[in-house]
């Protein structure tokens, strides 16, 4: 840039509509980064951070400054810079290759731009279905109260987290809530049990909705936004035995889980189930360029294809961006990245590593009331005591991760605003993430806590 770093920031704070922030007197104070590499980011200061939060929206798997996708996507767009969706193309073809030797029983891999629309996608199919096979009548779509499936309106009716809602309603219809599994905040003993009646909490909304009207179910594997919340084992095998009993259609969302962060190349391929739809952004590129994906069995496909069949000459549905070779070429490299570093299974030795020291500070700091998570998608509850689990004032949980950046340290937290809770710390470092890192983190973290702690 032409321009010092003074006059972009003043740029910055007089053009620039920040996301998750609320305008001006919030972007004087947001960093400027400059420079990545791995896990490490500079700011306009110079100031470095160790990135504990992929971005801040969990997108990077494989860290900052990537030459090999960089190199990926220069190539391509030097070969040719053109948008294929409805052409065959090199990338397109050899990423889905790939990408579906991981993920056994799916067969088809429909590409766009982002996770919102990855999802868009999932519910169109879904009301496809619907039109074609059940006269229109299994149309709606059922969600859960802290789930978050993306930034449009048809998402954002299908989202859970009742504030972030608020100012934007009318909804579309045909969407339905029904209450989260939170194992942390169940009030039943045994854990494999409450997922099960967690999971019939969901059959009673479709028996009251009348299973005749419903189609599908999306869910997270392990919710992010809503506090990452992973789910007893039982869960999801009964969501999907649920599914299987009334013909609904099960619909994963690995926007955030999916590529290795959790320590499996899918959220759901922990619990042992196999779902109809799976859709995927942000690890699928690790950011180096807008994609996402929406994977369906080939039952899913063939009902589809029959559903359009009647059209011919015309088509139903176009994704300018999801046809852009460039994207697809930085996926595949990313994708060559992640399995020949073996990035899954160092997801869930780090991960391993990473929750023992958040166990270690929980025997030390009384406010933490619960470390969960899966490979490198881990959280931390904060609460005024353990036996009422009552969350912590914001402000400490922001706090928290204001000292830690102080201390170099970039960590994620849930917001009240979007999630209905406050008190939650969120981690998930690149998947690169060394030993000598993670222990970088923990002890960050403990400065962090011992700072805000002190005066308490
Ligand atoms: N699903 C989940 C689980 C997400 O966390 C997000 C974004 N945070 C989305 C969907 C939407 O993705 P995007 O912002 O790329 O539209």
């Amino acid at each position: 840039f032409e321009q010092d770093i003074d006059t972009l920031r003043t740029w910055d704070r007089t053009h620039v509509w920040h996301h998750l922030t609320t305008g001006q007197a919030a972007s004087a104070g947001v960093p400027m980064f400059v420079r990545g590499e791995g896990l490490t980011l500079w700011d306009s200061d110079g100031k470095e951070y160790l990135d504990a939060s992929a971005g801040g929206v969990w997108v990077t798997n494989v860290g900052y400054g990537r030459k090999e996708i960089a190199d990926a996507v220069y190539q391509q767009l030097m070969d040719l810079n053109y948008f294929a969706g409805s052409m065959a193309s090199k990338p397109a073809a050899a990423f889905a290759e790939k990408l579906l030797g991981k993920m056994p029983g799916m067969s088809r891999v429909y590409y766009s731009s982002s996770g919102s629309e990855a999802n868009e996608k999932a519910f169109k199919m879904v009301r496809q279905i619907a039109h074609k096979f059940h006269d229109g009548k299994k149309h709606k779509i059922l969600y859960r109260d802290r789930d978050y499936h993306g930034t449009t309106l048809a998402t954002l009716s299908a989202s859970g987290q009742a504030e972030r809602r608020e100012q934007f309603g009318p909804f579309m219809p045909g969407f339905v809530e029904f209450p989260h599994c939170c194992e942390y905040r169940s009030q039943f003993g045994d854990v494999e049990d409450y997922g099960l009646r967690a999971a019939a909490a969901m059959e009673e909304v479709i028996l009251q909705e009348g299973p005749d009207t419903v189609g599908a179910v999306i869910i997270e594997p392990i919710t992010a936004g809503g506090g990452i919340i992973p789910p007893p084992s039982s869960y999801l095998r009964q969501v999907r035995e649920i599914c299987d009993r009334y013909d609904l259609l099960l619909i994963m969302d690995e926007v955030v889980c999916g590529l290795g962060r959790t320590g499996a190349w899918f959220g759901y391929q922990h619990y042992d189930v196999v779902p109809d739809i799976v859709t995927m952004a942000k690890g699928v590129a690790s950011g180096y360029a807008a994609i996402s994906c929406t994977v369906t069995t080939e039952r899913v496909y063939e009902m589809l294809q029959e559903a359009e069949g009647d059209t011919l000459g015309y088509f139903r549905d176009i994704s300018t961006f999801g046809g852009c070779l460039a994207s697809q070429a930085a996926a595949l490299a990313n994708l060559n990245i992640i399995e020949r570093e073996g990035l899954v299974k160092n997801s869930a030795r780090q991960g391993e590593r990473l929750l023992a020291g958040f166990r270690e500070l929980a025997d030390r700091y009384a406010l933490i009331g619960d470390v969960r998570g899966k490979g490198l998608f881990l959280g931390i509850e904060l609460v005024t005591d353990r036996q009422s689990k009552q969350p912590v004032d914001e402000r400490i949980s922001m706090a928290i991760a204001a000292k830690c950046k102080e201390h170099g340290l970039l960590i994620g937290r849930t917001n009240r605003s979007l999630t209905g809770f406050n008190n939650i710390l969120n981690f998930s470092p690149a998947l690169t993430i060394t030993e000598q890192q993670v222990d970088i983190v923990i002890e960050r973290l403990d400065r962090a806590f011992h700072d805000v702690t002190e005066g308490m």
